[in-house]
């Protein structure tokens, strides 16, 4: 697959970020490396790359997870849905938001909390490692039907694409073994598409323990979707036109930042 943007007359130089300050959980141990009863995929032997490790649990019995769900409208219902009714009523209409928003589809890091995005601000495309994939029909659709109908039908102002900090999508990129060979059946396939941030990274990077080569990465993969944003003929025409702009975002919520820019179209 192709993995780098060709950008035919538009390119972008991003400005100048500071450094982050944040690291990936240690806890990578695998000193007792017991082997597995089965074969796992590699990807989650030992040490988990796109989670925590976790206690395995029961499944929430199907009647307590629709009364939770219940709970949970009726107070999303209570606090918000009668108290804004002209809000609601001009959104029973349509939407006309200002933002489109690619963000990871990690639960910690939901674009509305983070950002305060109410209902009608911010059309979301939420996925492995907020990736945006170059231009390619035959690839990817549901990922180019969006951002076709942001821009085209819904005239959005602004795309951003928001990393974070402990992305295991970006862990997972950055663990890729050098022959890019895969053991998950959608995982790597999908992370490669910022395979050029990975080798930026190494290569600028290769210094730095792995860990921070994942947080350069985490930023650099924003960079990747900026740029392969350019490779939408209906994107590049938006900003040409000053109808549109892009921008890239980071959350660290470790230590509780986050940072934005706008990178330079020339
Ligand atoms: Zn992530």
């Amino acid at each position: 697959m192709s993995t780098t943007a060709v950008i035919p007359s538009l390119s972008l130089t991003t400005v100048k970020r500071p450094a982050a300050v944040c690291s990936l959980n240690p806890n990578t141990s695998s000193s007792s490396a017991s082997s597995p009863a089965f074969n796992l995929p590699r990807l989650i032997r030992n040490a988990p790359v796109f989670a925590s490790p976790a206690v395995a649990s029961t499944a929430v019995e199907s009647m307590d997870a629709i009364q939770a769900l219940q709970s949970r409208f009726s107070k999303f219902k209570e606090d918000l849905y009668v108290k804004k009714p002209e809000l609601f009523k001009e959104l029973a209409e349509g939407q006309s938001p200002e933002f489109m928003v690619f963000a990871c589809a990690d639960s910690r890091v939901c674009p509305s909390h983070v950002l305060g995005f109410q209902p009608g601000e911010a059309f979301t495309i939420r996925n492995i490692a907020n990736m945006v994939p170059a231009w390619d029909p035959t690839r990817y659709s549901g990922v180019g039907a969006a951002i076709e109908y942001a821009v085209i039908h819904l005239k959005v102002k602004s795309i951003l694409v928001i990393g974070h900090s402990r992305c295991g999508g970006i862990k997972g990129l950055m663990s890729l073994p050098d022959d890019y060979s895969t053991s998950t059946a959608f995982i790597e396939d999908w992370v490669k598409i910022c395979l050029p941030a990975r080798e930026r990274v190494k290569e600028a990077h290769a210094h730095l323990p792995f860990a921070e080569q994942c947080t350069e990465c985490e930023k650099v993969a924003v960079d990747v979707s900026l740029e392969n944003l350019l490779t939408y003929p209906f994107v590049k025409d938006g900003i040409q036109n000053k109808t549109l702009s892009i921008l890239g975002g980071y959350y660290d919520f470790v230590s509780g930042n986050f940072e934005s820019w706008t990178p330079k179209t020339n």
